[in-house]
C-alpha cells in the first residue's frame, strides 16, 4: 500500500495555496484537480517536501 503524501495546490495567478492531505490510498479525483476560487484557473500541484525542510 502506498501512502499518499500531502501536497500543495498553488494558484499561478494570485499565488493562493492550500494544503491537501489525502486521507487514504484511494486517490479522490476531486483532490487531484482544484481551481482557484478567485481566478477560476487550475492550481498547480507542488510537493510539500521543501516546506518540511523549512519547518525543520
Ligand atoms: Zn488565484
Amino acid at each position: 500500500m502506498i501512502k499518499q503524501n500531502p501536497f500543495i495546490l498553488r494558484c499561478p495567478e494570485c499565488g493562493d495555496s492550500k494544503i491537501v492531505r489525502p486521507k487514504s490510498d484511494v486517490i479522490n479525483p476531486t483532490e487531484m484537480v482544484s481551481f482557484c476560487s478567485k481566478c477560476k484557473v487550475s492550481m498547480k500541484r507542488e510537493s510539500l517536501s521543501g516546506l518540511f525542510k523549512l519547518l525543520g
